[in-house]
């Protein structure tokens, strides 16, 4: 015999429930069938809301009504599939049990509270009357049936609501019964019967349970378990959408992975099946052709050392500790027979190796309970504080690595952690299962999308996902989104998925958060009714459960700089060219990185200085390195240094001026450069980086113009007064040349000391030769000297800062699949 479960999904409505007499029927042809079956879906948790409504006097017609609907509708499409149905007889049945709950719940309105044994006749009504409505669809497909009453046949302890199935006692009962073989049997799922043959509840969905059961009472050749998915997943395929199907899965593997939250299989499934060897099937009930999820004896699969990742949600952690507990026997044992006296169980252990304290997890809504327990058992040494006052944290949940390979293999709980802290997930607790078959963390509930992402990404993802709000799409903001729009295909293949999930302007944010399609983005951005803030992009993070978010700054704003801090802590990195934030106060400076290092994300900034050359990271390394910067000396703007080279041609400082504005080699206010701020702040970033403790105002600048030069007016006036400081310049660089030297536009540190000022470089120096809008810098170090270490390139420009920024974000790629 093979017994068939299907499950609440498979049974939501008529055409579901044909789906199934169909796989019923076509099953029976080759071997005879045990059918089990749920409530349809939602009916329930209708049947729960009902009672709990009942019992607090409110008035729960509607949810009753609701629950007519549902067999109403069903009855209705049978009907119209199969006119032969009986559907008065049908209806009567229908009418007959919710008349009978309506009288029930008049009882429960009286008594202000559900008696146990009258709360699973109710919520047993969902599975009863979907045996009465297939019993009816068979027999009119000319079926020979029967039914299994699991009140007769299912002999069990524990109470009305959480019943515990005797395999052997009922397997007795089987036994002298007999079954016949002519038949196709139907069994209502999620029910059981007491001593006294009263309807008991095997828990929530129980009914995958009762199959299970079923089938080792019968020495089924096979369980099959119907759902709505192709069978069972390596991770919950509602979480992780790449989640990929497990072809097969030993007892003990399927085992742990049901108790700890794969929903697809009730935890105490598999038990029964393993106990006695019969094979276990999930298989689709909207695909019967698919292969399904076979588990079974010899099933684990060595090679894949982690198997599966689960979530189990809604846990709380109770700590017992206090001096008390130290070397005193007997405490641990005093804690758990207290807790699972009052019928709590235990999901998860964890002890201090100081025996200081005891930390246990168990589902919320038995945390009054168990709080209650504890202090009755435990009221004197609390009163004389031989124990603290008991710690509860709730809204938690447990994540768990599983795979029978995990026993022979090192570095997984390394890489299970690790995975957690890098999507800046704290780990509340940690327990070690002791068959080394699974690892669990304990972390928030809010924080279970994320931690499973990341631990498949980590463990499975072919795709590293970047996820990038782009903010400024100016000159670099915009050159950066089409460099990404060109290379995602590359990285895709190299397996890195790089998102663009936002792009904002000053006014507008176009989101999505699968990532923008970026051939039209400009559109797009037009179009959109969103605008960036903090809260937005933090908000769409969240609710998408984005694990490693950028916020990519291509303003000058100092708004947005001010928010690096505030970015970093809510979980972002940060990647920048906008000098300002490294500009601001030495106080913001170090708040920033030390929030980076708090909250493990990265602020990253290359493009700061010298564009796309790579000057910040090579100036860390040598400083990570044991180097001093003794001096330094650059040329740090690409429009200075255009203007300046002009000079050495022979050029009057204003014509040279007017080209470089014209050709976009400067600010469109040619001011912002000539008053050598920009450079100033180039400077006072390598200094501090060169762990100089400086401020802004700490840098002397002398202007690029004339002394007490006017620089008043709107542009075009200050651009017409231009030609009176070529006078003044052409003095400046006949003195120089007269000394075989040019001028230069150069920022140094010296003696502990910023300047930026026009120099005069003689032919031995390095920035001798720099013109022509290119960067040079020049370290003098401790290492370096006397010949300095010298960065020379072009350094300004639109696509080379993107390209810089752009290899930024992809640094933010902060963990490698090993696998
Ligand atoms: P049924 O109504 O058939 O009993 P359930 O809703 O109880 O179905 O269980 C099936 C659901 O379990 C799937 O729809 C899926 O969303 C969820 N699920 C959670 N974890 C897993 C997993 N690892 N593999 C497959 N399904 C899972
Ligand atoms: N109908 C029950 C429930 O929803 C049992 C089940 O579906 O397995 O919990
Ligand atoms: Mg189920």
């Amino acid at each position: 015999m093979r017994v068939l479960k299907f499950g609440g999904s498979s049974l939501a409505d008529a055409e579901r429930f044909l789906r199934v007499a169909d796989i019923a029927v076509n099953t029976h042809g080759q071997s005879q069938v045990a059918l089990v079956l749920s409530a349809p879906a939602k009916v329930t948790n209708h049947l729960v809301a009902l009672v709990e409504q009942t019992s607090r006097g409110m008035d729960a017609s509607p949810t009753l009504f609701e629950i007519n609907g549902i067999f109403s509708r069903l009855l209705a499409g049978l009907k119209a599939a199969y006119p032969a149905l009986d559907e008065k007889a049908l209806q009567a049945r229908l009418t007959a049990e919710l008349d009978q709950v309506e009288r029930l719940m008049q009882g429960i309105r009286l008594l202000g509270q559900c008696p146990d044994n009258v709360q699973a006749h109710i919520l047993s009504r969902g599975e009863n009357l979907s045996i009465a409505f297939m019993h009816e669809l068979l027999r009119v497909r000319g079926l020979e049936l029967d039914v299994i009453v699991p009140e007769q046949m299912l002999v069990t302890d524990g109470g009305h609501l959480e019943a515990h199935v005797d395999i052997e006692a009922s397997r007795l009962r089987f036994a002298a019964k007999g079954l016949r073989t002519d038949c196709l049997y139907l069994m209502p799922g999620f029910t059981g019967g007491s001593d006294k043959g009263e309807t008991v509840l095997l828990g929530r969905n129980g009914s995958d349970y009762s199959a299970a059961v079923l089938a080792a009472c019968v020495d089924a050749e096979c369980c099959e378990i119907w759902t709505d998915v192709e069978g069972c997943y390596n991770c919950d395929p509602r979480l992780v959408p790449d989640a990929y199907l497990l072809k097969t899965l030993s007892y003990k593997e399927a085992m742990e992975l049901s108790y700890f939250g794969a929903k697809v299989l009730h935890p105490k499934t598999i038990a029964p099946v393993a106990q006695f060897h019969i094979p276990c099937l999930i298989k689709n009930s909207f695909n019967p052709q698919g292969p399904g999820t076979l588990i079974g004896v010899d099933q684990g699969d060595d090679d894949l050392k982690v198997k599966a990742i689960s979530d189990l949600s809604g846990m709380c952690m109770f700590n017992v500790s206090g001096p008390g507990m130290k070397g005193m026997v007997g405490m641990a044992g005093r804690i758990f027979s207290a807790v699972s006296r009052a019928g709590v169980s235990i999901v998860l252990i964890t002890q201090s190796s100081s025996e200081y304290s005891v930390s246990f997890c168990i589902h919320s809504y038995d945390s009054d309970k168990t709080r209650k327990v504890l202090e009755r058992e435990f009221e004197l040494e609390f009163k004389n504080q031989l124990l603290d006052p008991l710690e509860i944290m709730s809204d938690l949940a447990i994540i768990s690595l599983i795979g029978d390979g995990m026993r022979t293999s090192k570095g997984m709980a390394a890489r299970f952690f690790t995975s957690l802290a890098q999507a800046s997930i704290n780990i509340v607790a940690i327990a070690q299962g002791s068959s080394e078959r699974s690892i669990s963390a304990v972390v928030r509930d809010r924080k279970v999308a994320e931690a499973i992402k990341a631990c498949h990404q980590n463990f499975f993802g072919s795709q590293q996902f970047i996820d990038l709000f782009v903010v400024g799409v100016g000159g670099v903001g915009a050159a950066l989104v089409d460099q990404i729009a060109r290379q995602q295909p590359v990285l895709a293949e190299q397996g890195t998925g790089l998102r663009v999930v936002g792009i904002a302007n000053s006014r507008q944010m176009a989101v999505n958060k699968d990532g923008l399609s970026l051939a039209n983005w400009r559109e797009q951005l037009v179009e959109a009714r969103d605008s960036f803030s903090l809260e937005a992009v933090k908000k769409l993070v969240e609710e998408s459960h984005l694990i490693n978010p950028v916020i990519v700054d291509c303003t000058s704003s100092e708004a947005v700089a001010v928010q690096y801090a505030d970015f970093l802590a809510a979980g972002f990195h940060v990647v920048t060219p906008n000098k300002k934030a490294n500009t601001g106060s030495l106080d913001y400076y170090k708040a920033l990185r030390r929030t980076a290092r708090q909250t493990r994300r990265k602020f990253l900034y290359e493009t700061n200085v010298g564009a796309g050359l790579p000057v910040i990271e090579n100036l860390q390394n040598l400083i990570k390195a044991g180097d001093k910067l003794r001096a330094f000396d650059g040329v740090l703007s690409g429009s200075l240094s255009f203007i300046f080279g002009k000079l050495d041609e022979g050029m009057a400082f204003s014509d040279a001026t007017k080209i470089a504005r014209g050709n976009g080699f400067t600010e469109p206010d040619p001011r912002d450069d000539l008053n050598g701020m920009d450079v100033a702040r180039k400077l006072l970033i390598l200094a501090r980086e060169a762990g100089m403790a400086l401020e802004l105002s700490d840098v002397e600048v002398e202007q690029a113009l004339p002394p007490g030069f006017d620089v008043s007016g709107d542009v075009e006036s200050f651009m017409a007064r231009l030609p009176e400081a070529d006078g003044w310049f052409r003095d400046q660089f006949a003195l120089a040349q007269s000394e075989g030297k040019v001028l230069r536009y150069v920022g140094s540190i010296e003696g502990g000391k910023c300047k930026v000022a026009i120099k005069a470089v003689g032919a031995d120096e390095p920035l001798f030769k720099v013109k022509d809008g290119e960067n040079a810098l020049a370290f003098f170090s401790t290492y370096y000297q006397p010949i300095p270490l010298v960065l020379r390139g072009y350094g300004a420009g639109t696509e080379v800062t993107a390209a810089g920024v752009f290899a930024d974000v992809l640094r933010t790629q902060n963990w490698k699949q090993e696998l």
